[in-house]
């Protein structure tokens, strides 16, 4: 019989990662509880790194925690498999079965894992809203393969085009980003960097100006509509400058192989369609042995982060529709899986010991949208400023990427963080700012 406390977290993302990480340094280390984290892939990659995967612009050997290692260093077990069943009674999950991807051999079999708390933290995954099409033939964003696969399309399709034989059949590239939020945005001017070192290279440079054309299409009447209207007019206006063709009011009614159909019946040429317009939590929650979700399966928490249907279960980021401010909802935002990740570590411990359990308070500390190389742009609050004030450019850039370091320094240690900087600006040197190949 178990007589240590058993908390399974379920997705090693950026909040499930860090969560493991801060209960693993107490609970785990002092042996007053077995933390064990499950994720389907053995590696961690900060998702809102995955628009500069898919532009090329990053290195994700460089960026990648192994779940193993990680787990050895900081107390905790790690699990590989993908959650695809829970009997909450018998308080046991199921793993399917991890298999090569090559050889389709079985190298773990389907398991069962007993809990005491289970926390789920399964993230998000692109909700396509039934658009005809969509699914089929427009490129999406959520994994580490498919940043992966939108990279290398992109790449052959440079090369196919801009390096045809003859120079009448050098063509230029059509890349349709649909979804005119954070990610779509900061695409899109992650795109345009990548084109001027694919030109430098000579790997697409079929006339004078643009070789790519890139259009963002948004269904609302403006871009970044979850952020203030200065941050979407100052981000519009930059785009515009990059020479990024904006269409707000006009949402995509059907994606083709090789064009985009809008409501107002335009046909715009795609010779890659990226979705970028929404998501949803994974499916399998809404079939989770009766845990209470939201229309888009979210799992219903109270403010203790925990189900509305079961007090062993908990659930936290993206996979969670947690109220703030009365009507409103936290934001599936990177900063809000880290301040609900700190907060359970907290509430578990609290858990543990018998004590009662504090409420969640989400703070929005603003936002910030990269645009590429040496820009950023977005809002920050907070008590201190009184308010929200615009930032823009290299100082809003060093902001974004501090919230990467952060996230480095939390899960992995100030020293790890500073290393990696080290490394990271060394072996820039000499190299070209995107993948070639
Ligand atoms: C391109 C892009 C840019 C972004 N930029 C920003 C930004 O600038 N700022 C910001 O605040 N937010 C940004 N976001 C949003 C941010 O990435 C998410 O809000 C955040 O990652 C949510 O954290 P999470 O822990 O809930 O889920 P995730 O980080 O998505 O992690 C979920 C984990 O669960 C695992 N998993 C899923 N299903 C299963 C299963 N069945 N079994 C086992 N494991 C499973 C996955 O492998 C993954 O490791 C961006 C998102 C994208 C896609």
């Amino acid at each position: 019989m178990a007589t240590t406390h058993r908390i399974v977290i379920i997705g090693g993302g950026a909040g499930g990662l860090e969560l493991a990480t801060r209960l693993g340094d107490t609970l785990g280390k002092s042996s007053r509880a077995q933390i064990t984290l499950v994720d389907r892939c053995p590696t961690h990659v900060w998702k809102p790194l995955l628009h500069e995967v898919a532009a090329g612009s990053l290195d994700t050997s460089a960026h990648q925690i192994e779940y193993a290692a990680q787990a050895h260093w900081h107390h905790f077990e790690f699990s590989q498999g993908e959650l695809v069943g829970l009997d909450r009674n018998a308080k046991t999950l199921r793993l399917a079965p991890v298999v090569d991807a090559d050889s389709g051999d079985e190298i773990l079999p389907l398991r069962d894992l007993a809990y005491d708390t289970l926390v789920l933290a399964l993230g998000s995954q692109t909700n396509f809203f039934g658009v005809p099409g969509a699914q089929e033939n427009a490129i999406p964003l959520d994994t580490l393969e498919q940043a992966e696969k939108l990279r290398r399309r992109l790449l052959q399709t440079c090369i196919r085009k801009g390096k045809a034989a003859t120079s009448t059949a050098r063509q230029g590239v059509h890349v349709a980003i649909i979804g005119g939020g954070a990610t779509g945005v900061e695409l899109s001017a992650e795109l345009r960097r990548m084109e001027k070192v694919f030109r430098q290279f000579g790997l697409h440079s079929p006339n004078q100006g643009r070789d790519i054309s890139i259009i963002l299409l948004e269904a609302g009447p403006r871009l970044l509509p979850a952020l203030s209207l200065r941050v979407a007019t100052a981000t519009t206006n930059l785009l515009r400058k990059l020479g990024i063709q904006v269409s707000v009011g006009d949402p995509v009614t059907n994606v083709g192989e090789a064009d985009v159909r809008t409501q107002s019946g335009r046909l715009l040429p795609a010779d890659i369609t990226i979705w970028a317009a929404g998501i949803k939590a994974p499916e399998l929650l809404a079939n989770l042995d009766g845990i209470a979700v939201n229309r888009i399966n979210q799992v219903k928490v109270t403010r203790s982060l925990q189900s509305e249907s079961d007090e062993n279960v908990f659930a936290l980021g993206d996979c969670a529709s947690c109220t703030w401010k009365g009507d409103r909802f936290v934001p599936p935002r990177a900063q809000a899986a880290h301040q609900q990740a700190a907060f359970l570590a907290k509430t578990l411990r609290a858990r543990i010991e018998g004590n009662p359990l504090p409420a969640f308070k989400y703070t929005d500390h603003g936002s910030l949208v990269s645009l590429g190389g040496a820009s950023a742009v977005g809002s920050l609050m907070g008590g201190i400023i009184g308010g929200s004030i615009l930032v823009e450019g290299l100082v809003a850039r060093i902001m974004y990427a501090s919230l990467y370091r952060k996230h480095i320094a939390t899960v992995a240690g100030m020293r790890r963080m500073l290393l990696d900087c080290l490394v990271h600006g060394l072996r820039r040197v000499g190299m070209p700012r995107v993948k070639l190949h």
